[in-house]
């Protein structure tokens, strides 16, 4: 109960805005649920480009504005940073959400994976500066270690908030260039289990290149579809019966291994990947097996650096992809993971 007092003043000594309010740039993306425009405040026009992004949602955008503010409050830093969210009453039949977030940065790691210099275009933007020192695997190693422990960190925010994501993927993860962090965006597709906010309209695919083998995260137990925040009592031990943060692990497991395997980073590669490893039973060592007699030289090299220190970043793949959600590590126990011992990129940079 206090929390939602709390809320009400919070939202009551912030800044309110309206439409009038903003000046639409750049469009950023187009989704099914709406429409992403950089933007600038119309009485403040402090960047030329915009330091707001604008998303106008559909009826799903109510949720999402539930999300953005209880992330806010409860772990600010795993997302992107949110400013406002209002229902505009257009004349419109159909309901428009327009939510507000400050401007992070130009990249997402997808923009970052799809460059040939990944990572070390990653380990500029970390380090604010380019490193002058010889290429190679461990430097590599040591950069992607520092992404996947951001991405960790964040969600491990996320779920201890009692938020599972369920569409984590590169283009939802954003370099924010202020904290030289990368954060998460888009809760779109977000389920907030603690307060029982689950929303899971029908006709809502889960990106199937990022999905973890099961479909529906809570199955049965819970109440499907309402169409706008239903707040119910939901007991914290049908999360602990499903576990269902272990899909974000999945898809984080997914990225990885892209990072790690220039060769799996194109849409299609992954799609033919995700077959491969169907067809082994979800059982990475198996699919090892099956590829690596035959492998390429670019597929040797991404087993070279998840062997490096004893293979201790192939153990830590083969924790977060796995079939059952249950044998999969939690955020904060892979942030335990031994992988994550050594030194990262930032401790060392400090160091020199
Ligand atoms: P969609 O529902 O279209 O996937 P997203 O929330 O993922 O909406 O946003 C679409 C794109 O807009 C992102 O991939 C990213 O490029 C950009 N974007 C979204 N939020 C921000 C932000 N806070 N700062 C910078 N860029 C953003
Ligand atoms: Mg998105």
């Amino acid at each position: 109960f206090d929390m939602f007092v709390l809320a009400f003043v919070e939202r009551l000594f912030r800044p309110t805005f309206r439409k009038d309010d903003f000046v639409l740039g750049k469009k950023l993306g187009e989704g099914s649920f709406g429409v992403v425009y950089r933007v600038s405040l119309a009485n403040k026009p402090s960047s030329k480009e915009g330091d707001l992004v604008l998303k106008k949602a559909t009826e799903y955008g109510a949720v999402e504005i539930w999300m953005n503010e209880r992330v806010r409050r409860a772990c600010a830093n795993s997302c992107a940073d949110f400013v406002y969210g209002f229902l505009e009453r257009s004349t419109k039949k159909t309901p428009e959400y327009w939510l507000i977030w400050r401007f992070e940065g130009d990249a997402t790691l997808a923009d970052l994976l799809q460059s040939r210099d990944f990572p070390y275009n990653v380990e500029t933007l970390l380090l604010g500066e380019v490193q002058d020192l010889p290429k190679g695997l461990e430097r590599e190693n040591r950069i992607i270690q520092t992404i996947i422990r951001q991405l960790l960190f964040a969600l491990d925010g996320l779920h201890s908030t009692g938020i599972v994501h369920r569409d984590i993927k590169p283009q939802n993860i954003i370099f924010s260039e202020g904290s030289r962090t990368f954060k998460i965006i888009d809760l779109g597709a977000a389920t907030d289990l603690r307060v029982g906010i689950n929303y899971i309209p029908k006709e809502f695919l889960l990106d199937p290149r990022y999905a973890a083998p099961e479909q529906y995260i809570m199955s049965t137990q819970t109440p499907s579809a309402p169409s706008a925040p239903v707040a119910t009592a939901l007991s914290p031990v049908l999360w602990q019966l499903n576990l269902p943060d272990r899909f974000d692990i999945y898809s984080t497991g997914l990225i990885f291994l892209q990072m790690a395997f220039p060769n799996l980073r194109t849409d299609n590669s992954l799609i033919q990947f995700n077959r491969q490893l169907k067809r082994c039973d979800y059982d990475l060592v198996a699919w090892r097996k099956t590829v690596e007699p035959r492998s390429s030289a670019e597929l040797r090299r991404g087993f070279e650096l998840l062997d490096l220190d004893g293979g201790i970043g192939w153990e830590l793949l083969t924790s977060m992809v796995r079939y059952k959600a249950r044998q999969r590590l939690s955020a904060k126990a892979a942030l335990a993971h031994p992988y994550f011992d050594k030194e990262g990129l930032l401790a060392l940079s400090i160091m020199q």
